[in-house]
């Protein structure tokens, strides 16, 4: 029977300390901590419904034992990882090739390998595109977006991602405001098809007050959270209902909760919610298309997490 958490010093015997799995671990989510991630079992669902012999595996990686780790991953015969907190900025560097968008990000959650190259790729941003699609029916391009949390690692995947789909308004909002700020200096060049929005700043940013976060709302459509703000069960939500309005679709990237403190305030305000589980969902199909070049069975990913889900809340 695999581990659920394998460490380093096992990566570095992995042929002995994996011998036992049959199909082989040949996929892993690189993480720390790593034993919350709902990685494996999505994965592990895609691989049995795709009938690849292979399966996916969560590997407790330090970041001071990263640059080695993915350096084994050719030898111990991986086709490739995944890469959660804190891991997603610093393996940038120690890719062979990185695709553009990724580049763009700063940031890799995905590595294929290919003979011995490692090739990092990022599908938070593309997967939060499919999960806005499928949540709320409308396309991210032709949306007012407004990302609380821009400075962190999701944030700037999320901004960077209305900035390559151009967009109709970006609104960066961050507790330590040069964050946003310089976010926003770095994406207004890249603003640069047609936008309906009149004399308004197509991108600007924003302190985290409730007056001017009130004011901003009047011209937003979507609201994305990518603070951390929420993912404690005693965390308060990022926002007051009095700062949400009816007409806005607010999207919550926390999956820890299917009603997150942030989707209550939403429903308080008669605003439409959805948390994060659909774009965890579409990242780790994009990620499964990466490494196997074909189209993910995403219904079998969606019911392996629900269980997943469904078992860890006790329901
Ligand atoms: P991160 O890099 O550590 O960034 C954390 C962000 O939260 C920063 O903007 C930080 O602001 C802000 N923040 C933290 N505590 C705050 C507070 N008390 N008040 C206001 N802002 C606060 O983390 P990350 O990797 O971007 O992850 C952020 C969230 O995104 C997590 O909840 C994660 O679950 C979620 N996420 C979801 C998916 C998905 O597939 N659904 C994918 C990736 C991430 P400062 O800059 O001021 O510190």
């Amino acid at each position: 029977m695999p581990q659920d958490v394998y460490t380093f010093q096992d990566l570095q015997r992995w042929e002995d300390v994996t011998k036992e799995c049959e199909p082989p671990l040949r996929l892993a989510v690189f993480g720390d901590p790593v034993a919350h991630s709902a990685s494996p079992p999505m994965h592990n669902a895609a691989l049995e419904k795709s009938g690849i012999a292979a399966r996916y595996t969560r590997l407790l990686i330090t970041p001071e034992e990263l640059v080695e780790a993915l350096r084994l991953l050719p030898q111990k015969g991986f086709l490739g990882a995944n890469l959660t907190i804190p891991h997603k900025a610093a393996a940038l560097g120690c890719m062979d090739r990185v695709d553009e968008h990724a580049r763009r990000i700063g940031a890799v959650n995905t590595v294929l390998v290919e003979g011995s190259e490692l090739v990092g790729f990022n599908t938070d941003g593309p997967g939060l595109v499919r999960a806005v699609r499928s949540e709320f029916g409308v396309d991210l391009r032709n949306l007012r977006v407004l990302v609380l949390g821009a400075g962190g690692g999701a944030g700037r995947a999320v901004a960077m991602q209305c900035a390559i789909e151009q967009c109709e308004r970006l609104v960066l909002v961050n507790r330590t405001a040069e964050k946003g700020v310089a976010l926003a200096n770095e994406l207004r060049p890249l603003f640069t098809g047609p936008h309906v929005s009149g004399p308004l700043a197509r991108v600007k940013a924003i302190g985290w007050e409730e007056a001017e976060l009130k004011q901003q709302m009047e011209q937003t459509d979507l609201v994305v959270n990518c603070s951390s703000v929420g993912m404690k069960r005693s965390d308060p939500s990022p926002l007051p209902p009095a700062a949400l309005q009816p007409h806005l679709l607010v999207f919550d990237t926390i999956y820890t909760a299917a009603r997150t403190k942030l989707m209550q305030a939403a429903d308080e305000a008669g605003a439409r919610s959805a948390n994060g589980f659909s774009m965890l969902l579409h990242q780790g199909a994009l990620s499964f298309e990466i490494w196997f070049n074909r189209e993910a069975p995403v219904e079998a990913m969606r019911k392996a997490l629900v269980q997943f889900a469904a078992a860890r809340n006790g329901s």
